[in-house]
Parts: C-alpha cells; structure tokens; sequence
C-alpha cells in the first residue's frame, strides 16, 4: 500500500508540474500578444422585442500561432493571477471603443456598446480615470458605454466598490449586473448599487421554453428585475420558443445565437449594414 501511495504522489506532482508549465506558457505567450496587440474583440448583436440591433457585446478573441484559439474563460483567469488583467482590458477597450465610434458616425440611432470588467480591476483605486481616459482617447461619449460586472465585485470591499461603481455613474457609463442568477450573494445588491441593467445568465435560459422549474426560476429572475426598474437583457438565446417566452415575460433586450454569434468587426459591420431601418 505504501508503494501505491508514494506512486499516486509522484503522479500527483507530476501532474501539477504539467498544470503549472502549460499555464505558464499561456502566461508567457499571454505577455508577447500584449505586446504586438495581437488581442482581438468580437462583437455580438443585443436586439429589442422587435429585433432591432440597439446594442453589441465586446467579447475578447486570442489566436495564437502555436497554442490556437484560446478561449477567454481560460486566458481571463490566466490574465488575472498573473497581473495582467489591466493591460489586457485596455487592450479590448481600444479596440472596442475605437470599432464603436468607427459604426456610430455612420449611424442615426447610436448603438450602445458593453464592455466586461473583471472583478480584479475594482481592487486598484484608479480604475475609473483610467476607462475615462480610454474614453476621451476614442472620443466616445460614456453614455453609449455598459460596464458589464459581476457580483463578485462585492466578494471583497464592498463599500470600495460602491465607490467606484458610482464613479463609473458620474462619469456617464451605464451598469450592467452580468450572470444574474448563478450568484451565491444576497439579493440586497440588487438595492443598494446603482445598477441600470440585469443581464439574465444563459444557464437560466436554457430549457425554459418547457415550462417547467427553468421557466419558473426566469420569471422570477425577470420579474425581480422589472419590480426593481432595471433593463432586464437575456443572453444565451438559441431558440424562438426562448425568444417568445422571454418576450412575453417582458424582457426588454435579447441575445444569443438565435440573434447572431459574435462576429469579427468586418461581419458585424456588414450586418449593420444590412440592417434596412436605421
Ligand atoms: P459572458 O460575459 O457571460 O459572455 C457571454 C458568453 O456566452 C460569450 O462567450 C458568448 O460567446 C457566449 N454566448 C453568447 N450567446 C450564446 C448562445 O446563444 N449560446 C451559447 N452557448 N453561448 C452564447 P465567450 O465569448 O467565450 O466569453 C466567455 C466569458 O469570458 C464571458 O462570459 C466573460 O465572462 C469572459 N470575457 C470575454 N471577454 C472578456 C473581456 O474582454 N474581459 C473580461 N473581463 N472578461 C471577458
Ligand atoms: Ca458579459
Ligand atoms: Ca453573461
Ligand atoms: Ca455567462
């Protein structure tokens, strides 16, 4: 028995050195993207109830030449224990805030763009001079800007991320609670921070066109929403029976692969385009 166990540890060690090496080689070639700004951003559509395009989601995309695609809930988490989280956000706004002003000049109804912050960045006091002078860089107003976050602002100073979540306010950004619904926090967030959006988590969207605890659960995610005043968005929408239900229920804006996947910026240009009323 002494000898499994002693092979189970080297097999265990062995296994956490892997685990360690390949995570630092995301690391490293994480370090040489940033450098060559070689982060790229797709763009996936939000529609209203008569699906009109009336805002874009920036999600980020990095293919590197040897390790392919890697996708962002792998090198987000890699970006942050390794401080990089900073200068990659910075990177995606850029691009983000640059692609949103490029569309809006041409457009009579201006498209709002949503932007994801990671929880990480509320720990530096100075975050929200920094997306202010991104803005001023780009030249576009804040009011067409969503920051997306998530409850785990609030895992650690509270009243910190108050503060800087109303900096946010003042500067003319509005604020979108992402995932809601997969969280473990009370709901007494939903009162006390100045949020402007609800954005319905894909987890309780699926399955809910069966009527059965999944609707259950949305309604009252959606209900919850509207009692409160905010825009309530559903993302993760595959289906029209989804889409239906979502409406009838008083959704206000919708996303998903039913509406469009996340398109590079050429695509999703060409779909504004081809869009006849705007
Ligand atoms: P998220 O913010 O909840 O973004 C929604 C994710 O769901 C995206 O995955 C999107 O491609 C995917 N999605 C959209 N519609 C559908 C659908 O109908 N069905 C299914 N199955 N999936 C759908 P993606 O792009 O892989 O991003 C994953 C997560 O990575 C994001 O989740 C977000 O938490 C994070 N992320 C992406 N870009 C950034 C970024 O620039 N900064 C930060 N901090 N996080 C980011
Ligand atoms: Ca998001
Ligand atoms: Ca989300
Ligand atoms: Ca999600």
């Amino acid at each position: 028995a002494k000898g499994r166990g002693r092979n189970n540890f080297q097999f265990f060690t062995h296994e956490l050195n892997r685990l360690a090496n390949e995570r630092l080689t995301v690391e490293t070639a994480m370090r040489g993207a940033l450098e060559r700004d070689e982060f790229d951003v797709h763009y996936q559509p939000k529609v209203d109830h008569r699906r009109r395009i009336i805002g874009v989601e920036a999600l980020a995309r990095w293919f590197h030449p040897e390790l392919g695609t890697v996708t962002p809930d792998r090198f987000i988490p890699i970006a942050e224990e390794a401080g990089l989280i900073l200068p990659l956000t910075t990177a995606i706004l850029r691009r983000a805030f640059a692609a949103a002003r490029q569309w809006n000049r041409e457009r009579q109804t201006p498209l709002r763009l949503a932007v994801n912050l990671s929880p990480q960045l509320f720990l530096g006091e100075d975050i929200v001079p920094h997306i202010a002078g991104l803005l001023s860089e780009a030249q576009l107003p804040a009011s067409l800007v969503e920051l997306e976050i998530t409850e785990n602002v609030f895992l650690g100073d509270g009243e910190r991320a108050i503060a800087i979540l109303r900096g946010f306010k003042a500067l003319g950004c509005s604020l979108a609670m992402d995932d809601f619904g997969t969280g473990y926090s009370s709901l007494g967030y939903l009162r006390r921070f100045p949020l402007d959006i609800i954005k319905i988590d894909r987890s309780l969207v699926t399955g809910i066109e069966h009527e059965g605890d999944e609707a259950m659960i949305a309604r009252a995610a959606i209900s919850l929403g509207q009692s409160l005043l905010k825009t309530v968005v559903a993302e993760g929408v595959e289906n029209q029976a989804q889409f239906d239900f979502l409406r009838e229920q008083g959704c206000d804006e919708f996303q998903g692969y039913l509406l469009s996947r996340p398109l590079p910026y050429a695509d999703f240009a060409r779909l504004l385009d081809a869009e006849t009323d705007r």
